[in-house]
């Protein structure tokens, strides 16, 4: 008799389906297969195996299973955590865990050496490429380090002078080794290292906080940690999460230099071919170390001994769309689940996470000075009242100031300026309209590059119309407010012989570029950099002395709870760039608001202070980390049949005590892409079971198909 198979896919489904086991494919629990979904083959995972009985239709059969071990069984309950906290089906954070299972292997690549033959003919061409040719290259990287075309090589390939192979790629990763280097760390850091390694060997759920300011070698603690980690466990994983893809070829640079051996890498700037590998890599346990972005939480980790979350604070470890997730907090339970030590290192940590270290449940670790002789910088407010730029201008007299004596002394600056673009608005100065997207509720940004008009939230772009679409006024568009391109403006009518570079998603959207970016800074090959929240977190630029913050006041304009305490940490880190080695560093913030109480312990460097009153603050209202919140927000095409739904939605929410329902209410985006958007925002006391309470009264109601409903426990912008 056939037994019965279980079979959750990678797919938004509530439950999993039922297969036939075909005669002699043996499946076991967590075992990867293909199996058929109407025309579609998906792979999924065996979740249950029982006796082919009380089923009146023949089921499906499994039609394959994969040659990898299966997904392990701690994944696989991480998942349907992730999933019930989500209010989410395990489909879902599945997709996210099957990512590289199928994706190509990598395919062996003809590459170009040099033989050691002399060409008969010597061209300056010629000679370009003997020179980039170091190592094995593929043509195309060749003919563009060498800066020649192909023809050139094809000659010299010709003449025997190159000579093309194919090579098999790299399919293994090779062992870090513990003792490859052994880096002196000061005496708190080794004091904080030594608790990190007693903690792991220790064994069993481990968490701790690493809370060192800005430069104090956080990076270099967890390193240790880590070598430690491995060291005692031959079988050893540890993954190191990073907020930003920006940061990760630093960081794995690192990792290469401290173990003699190059991490995985996972995020979404990797080929098919390198997430097929370091997939592989991490289910057998090949691969020790793996840096990524939140996404690599959800690999199946064959023994994974070891969490790192570095910038624990940053917002973007909050997945927002798709599968809807905290990856810090998801990392501790992660951690939990596999008895395992997790690290969350920042200079600014979340507030939810000191709530639970000044309880107690996190290890607290704390750095309080900059490794060697580097300072903290000192930060000083310019009150906009009192110093105003000049009109149309974003950069006043004591910024200006400071920047003419940095660049006078040969040292660098930052301007950080968290806005993308030229500027942020474009009005008709004849009508007073402001352009907006035609589908959508937010502003139009405008960017000078590229002449074009661009909407943020959707990608919508325009060329930048001659009249106003709506009045047809003719020259009548104004641009309103700066972006980081309107900061560079000025800054080069300024400082016309500086050498001044943006640093922006926009102009850095690719990893190489960033890279390249960030090489030029670090080799004082820039003066002045103007810069979104890209560059502001945890690079390191040895001879940057000033960091300007063009609008402090910026992101405290948003509504939403942590508008402050984001801010704080922005600007904290931002300014944390400055005077890093030798030379001291200041910062400057531009400020409408000096009396405001982020500014005033920003100047006063005093984060406790702050995060006193915030916590305060959030105890009165109840709001996190003292009680929990939700968003449950619904669109549609169409606002009645939205409002009805939402009426409809609200009569039935279930009674429940320390539970109060705000809402419906328009979205703070009320238009996105043509659908109109309603709000509920749910806070809960921190005893309430919030994701049970979501998912019953979720289940009292009939989602219609134009209606998207969309759940978000810990909502983060709204
Ligand atoms: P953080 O992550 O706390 O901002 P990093 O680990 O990046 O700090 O360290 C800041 C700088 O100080 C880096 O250039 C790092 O190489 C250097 N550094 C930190 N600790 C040591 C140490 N013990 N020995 C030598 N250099 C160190």
């Amino acid at each position: 008799m056939p037994r019965v198979a279980s079979i959750l896919l990678p797919l938004p489904l509530p439950e999993a389906f039922d297969y036939a086991e075909p005669e002699g494919m043996d499946l076991g629990l967590g075992d990867i297969v293909v199996a058929p979904l109407g025309p579609q083959r998906l792979i999924g995972v065996v979740t249950g195996l029982k006796e082919g009985a009380g089923h009146n239709r023949p089921l499906k059969p499994v039609l394959d299973r994969l040659a990898e071990p299966p997904l392990p069984k701690n994944t696989l309950a991480f998942i349907q955590w992730a999933a019930r906290y989500s209010v989410d089906a395990p489909g879902a954070p599945l997709a996210i865990a099957l990512r590289g299972a199928r994706a190509p292997r990598p395919k062996p690549q003809r590459l170009l050496f040099a033989t050691g033959a002399a060409p008969a003919r010597a061209t300056p061409a010629r000679a370009r490429v003997l020179e980039a040719a170091t190592g094995p290259m593929s043509a195309t990287a060749l003919a563009e380090a060498a800066q020649v075309s192909a023809s050139v090589l094809k000659g010299l390939v010709d003449e025997g002078v190159l000579e093309a192979r194919l090579v098999e790629p790299e399919t293994h990763f090779s062992t870090p080794d513990p003792d490859h280097k052994h880096p002196a760390l000061n005496p708190s850091q080794a004091a904080a290292m030594q608790v990190l390694a007693g903690l792991a060997e220790a064994g069993g759920f481990q968490a701790a906080l690493l809370d060192g300011v800005t430069g104090s070698g956080k990076t270099e603690v967890y390193l240790e940690a880590v070598a430690q980690v491995l060291a005692q466990d031959p079988a050893a994983q540890v993954l190191v999460l990073l907020p930003e893809i920006a940061l990760t070829q630093a960081v794995i640079a690192r990792f290469t230099d401290r173990f003699g051996a190059a991490p995985a890498e996972w995020h979404s700037g990797i080929t098919p071919a390198q997430r097929r590998r370091a997939w592989e890599g991490v289910v057998s346990g090949e691969a020790r170390i793996v840096i990524g972005a939140r996404s690599a939480l959800f690999l199946p980790f064959a023994r994974l001994r070891m969490i790192v979350v570095d910038e624990e604070h940053d917002g973007s470890y909050k997945q927002e769309e798709g599968f809807i997730y905290q990856a810090r907090d998801l990392a501790v339970v992660r951690a939990k689940i596999e008895g395992a030590l997790v690290v969350l290192a920042s200079a600014t940590p979340s507030l939810e996470t000191l709530w639970n270290a000044e309880a107690g449940r996190y290890r607290w670790l704390r750095l309080t000075d900059r490794h060697g002789i580097a300072e903290l910088p000192e930060v000083s407010l310019v009150d906009l009242r009192e110093t105003p730029p000049e009109r149309e201008r974003w950069l006043s007299p004591p910024l200006i100031k400071a920047l003419a004596e940095t660049y006078a002394k040969g040292e660098q600056s930052l301007l950080f300026l968290n806005r993308r673009g030229y500027a942020p608005l474009v009005l008709c100065r004849a009508c007073g309209e402001k352009l907006t997207a035609p589908d959508t509720d937010s502003w139009l940004v405008e960017h000078r590059y590229t002449g074009r008009l661009i909407c943020h939230l959707t990608g919508f772009s325009m060329k930048k119309p001659e009249a106003c679409p709506h009045c047809g006024a003719k020259d009548s568009l104004a641009s309103i407010g700066p972006g980081v391109e309107r900061v560079e403006e000025e800054a080069r009518e300024l400082f016309p012989e500086a050498r001044i570079a943006v640093f922006s998603s926009d102009t850095m959207w690719d990893p190489e570029a960033a890279k390249a970016m960030i090489v030029a800074m670090e080799a004082g090959e820039i003066d002045i950099l103007v810069a979104t929240q890209a560059a502001a977190k945890g690079h390191n630029f040895p001879n940057l002395t000033l960091v300007g913050v063009v609008d402090a006041d910026l992101g405290l304009k948003g509504g939403d709870l942590r508008a402050a305490e984001r801010t704080f940490q922005l600007l904290a880190q931002a300014g944390g760039r400055a005077g890093r080695h030798e030379r001291p560093g200041r910062v400057l913030l531009q400020t409408y608001a000096p009396e405001h109480a982020v500014m005033q312990a920003l100047a006063a460097q005093d984060r406790d202070a702050f995060v006193a009153a915030e916590m305060e603050a959030r105890q009165l209202s109840g709001l996190p980390p003292y009680g929990r919140l939700a968003a449950i927000i619904l669109s549609g095409p169409d606002a009645a049949a939205l409002d009805a739904f939402a009426q409809g939605l609200a009569a039935v929410a279930p009674n429940a005590e320390g539970i109060e329902i705000y809402g419906p209410a328009d979205a703070p985006l009320a238009l996105v892409r043509g659908r109109r958007r309603k709000r509920f925002l749910i806070r809960a006391d921190r005893k309430v079971d919030l994701p049970a309470f979501l998912a019953a009264w979720r289940a009292r109601v009939r989602v219609p198909g134009s209606i998207r409903m969309t759940i978000d426990v810990d909502p983060y912008s709204f």
